[in-house]
């Protein structure tokens, strides 16, 4: 098994948890009774379980993670943002059912799903971040055959050093020789 295949199990692994753990810490505050306030029982529950399911989120991902400075600026208005959305919802399920518990139940849910998508789009790969990892593996891409000159990032089959054109096979043909 891959690295990134056994990632992936244990983040569906994890999803699947979130409910298990959000009824667990609620059966809990019920057994020892130290609240009989049901609002804040549920508000410390979906607390918790986000914290929880954070903290395990940037454990299983945080190696296929570039922190750069936009991308954690990013993160961290996705988070907040996610919040005062799902809160907003969250508030109007509230009012509209007049069940206050309702309405933290199905925040917390939107909160959950808005925030993973989001992790899903900040943290994927740019185009730029993936030709970098593979230089740093030892992979150049694509060099005009004739000269040599790094054909990276151009848009058409032509070398803009020495003005030689290609077909896309006779590129491919070369990477492929440059490679063996
Ligand atoms: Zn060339």
């Amino acid at each position: 098994m891959t690295g990134i295949v056994s990632r992936l199990i244990l983040a569906v692994v994890t999803i699947a948890s979130v409910p298990a753990i959000w009824m667990l810490l609620l059966f809990l505050q019920w057994e020892t009774r130290w609240t009989r306030d049901q609002d804040l029982a549920i508000a410390l529950a979906n607390l918790v379980t986000a914290l929880l399911l954070i903290g395990a989120w940037v454990l299983i991902w945080r190696r296929e993670i570039r922190w750069s400075p936009r991308r954690s600026a990013l993160t961290i208005v996705a988070t907040v943002g996610s919040l005062m959305l799902a809160g907003g919802f969250g508030f109007w399920i509230g009012e509209a059912t007049r069940e206050s518990e309702a309405g933290h139940i199905f925040g917390g849910i939107v909160w959950a799903l808005l925030w993973l998508a989001a992790t899903a789009v900040i943290w994927r790969e740019t185009a730029s971040e993936r030709i970098e990892r593979m230089q740093r593996l030892g992979v150049h891409g694509v060099t005009c055959p004739t000269c040599g000159y790094n054909l990276t990032g151009m848009k058409e089959a032509r070398c803009p050093e020495c003005g030689a054109t290609f077909t896309l096979e006779q590129l491919f043909a070369s990477v492929a020789e440059s490679s063996v």
